[in-house]
């Protein structure tokens, strides 16, 4: 076995097997996930990503998991093949996360920055649940594939998303379970009032704009005025949203309550003005 990276000898001995350096190389970039970076190498090498690790000789099936875990052996066949030191290949990929981190990191893509993807560049950070604007440059994350008419989305409501992001990374890095609670229950929240059933970090990586930022806005909204009367009192809640409300609550017994009594005095008051109107 072959300690050095020294790229002049044409084949390398690693465990017993002859490995090939690639003819050209490329460095990663801060924050890069190591499936994007492995994308550019095979782009600068004329060859897709399939035959990239073919060539490494690592199983192409796990191709997508490496983003998440990328063992010693593996790390040592791509260092071999790429001149880079097997502690930077590692370091591309997620590796150990908080409960909470990994819950609200997305397994595949779900959003790109516009300008940055143009540079083949796929950075881990537009990973994360709570990623709202790309911190290489600025431009706000889109969905990926996303249509000309998701970009239609209110001033208002991506502010109050943009917040409810930051509020929930902070939470999340922080790793503070009062405060994660409390968004992710304003996420269901949201998700009841979007009519839309499954498991809230999903909600948060939905390939529809408007319900991720709902949700996210949902959280920002959480924080200044109880969860129950910002989401009755901002949105008009009708008998179906009602029903989904309760639906979702129905193992929270107090928020129940909560959302069921502000729901039959809101309906009280409205019936109350509309007998007033009459009269
Ligand atoms: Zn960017």
């Amino acid at each position: 076995m072959v300690s050095s990276c020294d790229c002049s000898t044409a084949a390398r001995e690693v465990w017993g097997v002859t490995l090939r350096p690639l003819p050209k190389t490329v460095a990663p970039l801060p924050d890069e996930l190591l499936s994007g970076w492995l994308s550019r190498l095979s782009a600068v090498n004329y060859c897709d990503v399939v035959e990239l690790l073919a060539h490494i000789e690592i199983d192409t099936r796990h191709g997508a998991t490496l983003d998440f875990d990328v063992d010693a052996a593996a790390a040592e066949r791509i260092s071999r093949a790429t001149r880079v030191a097997p502690e930077i290949v590692r370091s591309l990929s997620f590796g150990t996360m908080t409960p909470p981190e990994a819950l609200l990191t997305a397994q595949v893509p779900f959003q790109s920055c516009p300008e940055c993807s143009r540079r083949r560049l796929s950075l881990r950070h537009w990973r994360r649940v709570w990623a709202f604007d790309c911190q290489v440059c600025g431009t706000r994350l889109v969905r990926i594939l996303a249509r000309p008419d998701d970009e239609r989305v209110p001033e208002r409501l991506l502010s109050r998303a943009r917040r409810g992001a930051g509020l929930l990374e902070h939470a999340a890095r922080y790793n503070c379970t009062i405060r994660l609670r409390r968004a992710m229950r304003a996420v269901t929240f949201g998700m009841a009032l979007k009519s839309v059933c499954g498991n809230p970090s999903f909600a948060l990586q939905s390939p529809r704009p408007d319900v991720r930022l709902f949700c996210l806005a949902a959280i920002a909204a959480a924080q200044s005025r109880p969860l129950a009367k910002a989401a009755i009192s901002s949105a008009g809640v009708d008998d179906y949203a009602r029903v989904a409300l309760l639906r979702t609550f129905e193992k929270e017994p107090r928020l129940l309550a909560a959302v069921d009594h502000i729901a039959q005095r809101r309906a009280r008051s409205t019936s109350l003005m509309t007998a007033e109107s009459r009269n």
